[in-house]
């Protein structure tokens, strides 16, 4: 007879992989756990423009606290354009921002 595998720990498991204490491992899954509820219970985002964009900045919604990533706002604006809505009635001006862009 085996013994039975160990009881997988992701708290354990993260914070041996980030160097993190597996409290405070505890307090981002909680408030990962928060922010998700906001922004699921949120009947439309809406940004207040950056004066400038950095990669890893996160936007607060002005209409549930909710944080979004610059990636994740993305492709929501996307979603809502695909709808034939305007990006503007989530963050005004852009479509402007993008004209900047040079591929
Ligand atoms: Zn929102």
């Amino acid at each position: 007879m085996t013994a039975p595998p160990d009881r997988f720990n992701g708290r354990r498991f993260f914070a041996s992989m980030t160097g993190l204490s597996e409290n405070a491992v505890q307090q981002a899954w909680d408030a990962a756990k928060v922010n998700l509820a906001k922004l699921q219970g949120c009947a439309r985002h809406q940004v207040e423009p950056p004066e400038e964009t950095k990669a890893g900045m996160k936007l607060t919604c002005t209409n549930c606290g909710g944080t979004m990533g610059l990636n994740q706002i993305s492709e929501y604006i996307r979603g809502y354009e695909a709808a034939g809505k305007s990006a503007d009635d989530i963050w005004p001006g852009y479509r402007d921002t993008k004209r900047d862009v040079a591929l």
